[in-house]
């Protein structure tokens, strides 16, 4: 990614900061970091001031690829970083610091005020950094276009393996990972999931050492990370012959999936999308099996806002990149999830998973 990229992104952020009543701002979520610096590293902070005026504090084991990544200015500490942060503050006479509410420890915090210069205070913000974020430049989507053909790649690719009768969980996920970065990316974005049976009804199962039986359900959610961009797809397959109870739950979500995707565009409703793929899931009376939201935002975090739930009020933009992915859990019988990730564009949103939605016989 190109460092004026960078450079752009904290130009806004920076202008926000005066309206806000802060004169500097401390990011330390990593991601955040990352996002408005291009930096790749585990230990940095950023200090951006309401002028645009942004400085970079790392440790010694990442000086190189401070030089390297961050176009700002770059302090490599060699004591705790927040003490040079507290120092720079000083000496610019700072009134008012903003930082990450929801992602600075509570140590660190308390380091922090009790060291703050006199006439100097903290201010807590929410979401600054991952509002801008929720929409996506075009370098980002094609990141993202990348990461989403790696992972349906790494997907086709590992069901060669599966042997009903021989293959668990557990081989099949290593499989995922393993697939997926020979095909390029850094790692899988969250742990991949792989369910067979009635275990498909947890929607957040952990692959076990379970062998894959015949004509059971298989889950498999699966996402790549690759240079930092995430892609998420979830896909239900039969290990053999589907009953009509499969076929007909099947149908249903991949109904709620389509209807959800259908009303993907800029200036709708969060909510309204949620709606869309409850209303169908209803009408079939399979709405209380729907236990989680239809989407979430994706890019340097698997999960970011905008968050599709019931009750969420953001309206889309174009260039968010989010996932639609309804899905229903029953019981002691098994669930199916159809799971896309979609970038919203001027006048709808395209589909950018490749995998095919029928259900697979394996
Ligand atoms: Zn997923
Ligand atoms: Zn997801």
């Amino acid at each position: 990614m190109l460092k004026a990229e960078f450079e752009q992104r904290r130009r806004i952020l920076a202008s926000r900061l005066a309206p806000l009543k802060v004169d500097a701002f401390l990011v330390t979520f990593p991601g955040n970091v990352r996002y408005l610096t291009g930096y790749t590293g585990s230990n940095g902070l950023l200090l951006l001031f309401a002028s645009g005026d942004a400085h970079f504090f790392t440790d010694p084991r990442y000086r190189i690829q401070a030089a390297a990544e961050v176009s700002c200015r770059i302090k490599v500490s060699t004591g705790p970083l927040l003490r040079d942060v507290l120092a720079l503050i000083a000496r610019k006479r700072v009134r008012w610091v903003g930082f990450e509410k929801s992602r600075l420890g509570f140590e660190h915090y308390e380091f922090l005020k009790s060291k703050l210069p006199v006439r100097c205070a903290l201010q807590p913000l929410a979401g600054l950094v991952e509002t801008q974020r929720m929409i996506k430049s075009a370098t980002e989507i094609a990141l993202i276009r990348r990461s989403v053909d790696v992972n349906s790649k790494a997907f086709e690719q590992s069901l060669r393996m599966i042997r009903p009768g021989r293959t668990r969980e557990a081989d099949l996920a290593a499989e995922i990972d393993y697939r997926m970065r020979k095909l390029g990316a850094e790692r899988s974005a969250f742990e991949t999931i792989v369910a067979s049976g009635d275990r498909t009804a947890l929607p957040h199962a952990q692959p076990t050492r379970k062998i894959l039986g015949k004509n059971e359900l298989l889950l498999i959610d699966m996402g790549a990370t690759l240079e930092g961009y995430a892609s998420d797809m979830t896909r239900v397959l039969i290990l053999g012959r589907p009953s009509s109870r499969i076929k007909s739950i099947y149908r249903a979500v991949l109904e709620a999936q389509l209807a959800a995707i259908a009303v993907v565009r800029p200036g709708v409703t969060a909510a309204y999308v949620d709606r869309a793929a409850r209303n169908v899931l209803k009408v079939e009376k399979l709405d209380n099996a729907f236990v989680h939201s239809t989407g979430h935002g994706l890019g340097l975090e698997i999960h970011e806002p905008p968050r599709l739930g019931k009750k969420e009020k953001t309206r889309l933009q174009e260039g968010m990149a989010i996932t639609i992915e309804p899905g229903v859990y029953l019981r002691g019988f098994g669930g199916v999830r159809i799971e896309d990730t979609v970038v919203v564009s001027k006048t709808g949103c395209e589909i950018l998973t490749p995998t095919s939605k029928e259900l697979r016989q394996v």
